[in-house]
């Protein structure tokens, strides 16, 4: 039996929050402490979904990714919700729902790291695999600078 579910929303233009999970601190405190990654050095808005398309590629043809995560890649789909990129995680390949105006591309590691841990929504191992995606594809500015700000804001990883 397939098992849809639907998980979170992740910010993808800033100051945008998911009310649904309003009571859910760690989520919270996670979308609360991504933000610092918008002043990150790599951190690039990517304008629509040709772009996502390509930046999403170009992670799976990664030869580091390949070695380390082997998992499918999401299906990209048309978000419909105007400010908001998700994911829709299912047994056999998800997929990764973004809007028109596009995402910035920590966003589609966000939701990357969704598909690497399906089981976790935005736990310590969550934390942990967006760390590590975040130094690989962004640098380890960004990785160190999300690190603190995950600290800050009381984010277990
Ligand atoms: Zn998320």
């Amino acid at each position: 039996m397939k098992r849809v579910v639907l998980f979170l929303l992740i910010l993808c233009i800033g100051g945008n929050f998911n009310k649904s999970e309003a009571n859910n601190n760690q989520t919270n405190q996670l979308y609360q402490a991504e933000r610092v990654l918008m002043d990150q050095k790599g951190s690039v808005f990517l304008k629509n979904r040709g772009e996502v398309n390509r930046y999403l590629n170009s992670i799976f043809a990664d030869s580091w990714f390949k070695k380390n995560f082997k998992i499918q890649k999401p299906q990209l789909i048309k978000s419909d919700k105007p400010d908001w990129a998700f994911s829709v995680l299912s047994g056999a390949g998800g997929k990764i729902a973004v809007p028109d105006s596009g995402c910035w591309n920590w966003v589609i590691l966000h939701e990357v790291a969704h598909h690497i841990v399906p089981n976790d929504n935005h736990g310590r191992n969550f934390a942990k695999v967006e760390l590590i995606l975040i130094e690989h594809f962004l640098n380890s500015g960004a990785s160190n600078a999300l690190r603190q700000s995950f600290k800050k804001n009381n984010v277990k990883f």
